[in-house]
């Protein structure tokens, strides 16, 4: 459980702390200057401030924290989140126990249906997909295990995204739920990404119906939002949203820089730009109670524009009168959300991971700041370590 915070909270709208602007911040020296209000950045200000007693500066050019995982209450009075369906799920006990101390929770297993031939079928792929989309019985798993085996088309060398799925369920039922999903969503064919963006999702002979195996599954009983205020709420950290980087790292009297926006960007792209994929949210509030069954509908048809549509009071467990949902329409433009996993930006990434490496004064971050497709509990593991290196390095020079 967590302790109440009696502070003031720095809140969505920026306007608490605007206080500190102008010449305060010019007068002021920070240990730290993190770019960044997301996971990456919030985690590391908190533990920098609580756990080693630092001064931090978190500005981020959004007009609020939280960064992706931002979640508000819409017109309709509804809590959505603003960049897409955000669930927690994670195997470690130890992050959940950090999360705990400045949110409690909601139980939550995530259950998505894919539209496939005219139904609504479990995805991942279970027993039950399998004998309603072919008008079947089985009724174990070793009979859905044969059936998938005489369908399978087996890979040698296991290396895309389209060998992963082919392998292990057969052209057929690859083409009907990953194919046109996942060349919709990357804007590139399966075969041309690496195996681990479809191999997320695992293809199941029982009737377990949850996406998520992890051994914890809840979401912060407030919202997200509230998890991230009550993280920065320290008399060691100043918050500054609406702000860009650039416009304030002259301005500001700063002894190291962790950076959790794009790295490319950091280095005025000098080695080509990174792919980032981006996403175009269509939010709408319905004057009914209920819009689907579940929180996630997944369209992999080409022929319809958007992957998937989310309707957020199976999340959250609000009871209310109308209802929210958010359709996403994968595109190359706009702000950066997907690291794009594939050999050539593997090795792109690379180039600019030697230069950070051989940059003093700044440290790279999270999804965006080490291009990698993580989810939200393995930002928050990449911090807590990067947190637990900082002080390891504190100690033994504190030591010599
Ligand atoms: P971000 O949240 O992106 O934060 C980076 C922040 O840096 C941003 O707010 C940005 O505005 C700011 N910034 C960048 N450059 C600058 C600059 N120059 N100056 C100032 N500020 C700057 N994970 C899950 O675990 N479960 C899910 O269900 C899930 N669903 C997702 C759905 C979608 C559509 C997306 C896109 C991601 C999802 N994720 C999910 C992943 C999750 O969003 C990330 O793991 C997490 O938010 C990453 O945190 P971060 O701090 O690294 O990056
Ligand atoms: N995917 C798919 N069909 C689906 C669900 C997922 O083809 O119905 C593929 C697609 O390539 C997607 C990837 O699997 O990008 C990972 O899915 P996940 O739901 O983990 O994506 P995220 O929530 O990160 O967008």
């Amino acid at each position: 459980t967590r302790s109440p915070n009696s502070h003031r909270t720095p809140g969505s709208s920026g306007t608490s702390v605007s206080a500190l602007q102008g010449e305060d911040l010019r007068n002021h020296r920070f240990d730290y200057l993190i770019v960044g209000a997301g996971f990456a950045g919030s985690v590391l200000a908190e533990r920098l401030a609580a756990g080693s007693n630092k001064t931090i500066l978190v500005v981020d050019r959004r007009p609020h924290i939280g960064g992706n995982a931002f979640d508000y209450y819409d017109d309709a009075g509804v809590l959505i989140h603003r960049y897409g369906p955000h669930i927690f799920h994670t195997n470690s006990q130890r992050i959940v126990d950090y999360l705990s101390r400045f949110t409690d929770w909601r139980p939550y297993e995530h259950r998505v249906l894919a539209q496939v031939d005219g139904q609504l079928l479990p995805i991942p792929i279970n027993r039950d997909t399998l004998n309603n989309l072919y008008g079947l019985n089985m009724a174990t798993e070793q009979e859905a295990a044969d059936f998938l085996a005489s369908r399978a088309e087996p890979v040698d060398d296991i290396q895309t995204s389209e060998d992963v799925v082919i392998n292990q369920i057969g052209r057929e039922l690859y083409e009907k739920f990953f194919r046109g999903y996942t060349r919709k969503q990357w804007g590139l064919d399966p075969s041309q990404l690496d195996k681990m963006v479809t191999a997320r999702v695992p293809t199941r002979t029982n009737t377990d119906d949850r996406y998520f195996g992890d051994t914890f599954q809840q979401m912060p009983r407030e919202g997200y939002t509230k998890m991230f205020e009550r993280m920065l709420d320290h008399p060691n950290i100043k918050v500054l949203t609406d702000t860009d980087y650039r416009e304030i790292r002259n301005e500001v009297n700063f002894g190291e820089l962790v950076f959790t926006g794009p790295i490319d960007e950091y280095f005025d792209y000098r080695f080509g730009k990174l792919p980032y994929r981006s996403l175009q949210f269509k939010h709408e509030s319905l004057e009914q109670e209920h819009f689907q069954p579940v929180a996630v509908v997944n369209y992999p048809a080409e022929d319809v524009p958007y992957t998937r549509i989310s309707e957020y009071k199976h999340l959250t467990g609000q009871v209310h009168s109308r209802t929210s949902i958010t359709y996403e329409y994968p595109s190359a433009e706009g702000d950066p959300y997907y690291p794009i996993p594939r050999p050539e930006n593997a090795e792109l990434y690379k180039r600019y991971q030697k230069l950070a490496d051989e940059t003093p004064g700044v440290t790279f971050l999270g999804r965006l700041g080490t291009y990698k497709y993580y989810n939200m509990d393995q930002v928050v593991g990449q911090a807590l370590a990067l947190y637990k290196r900082i002080e390891g390095a504190a100690h033994t020079q504190g030591e010599r």
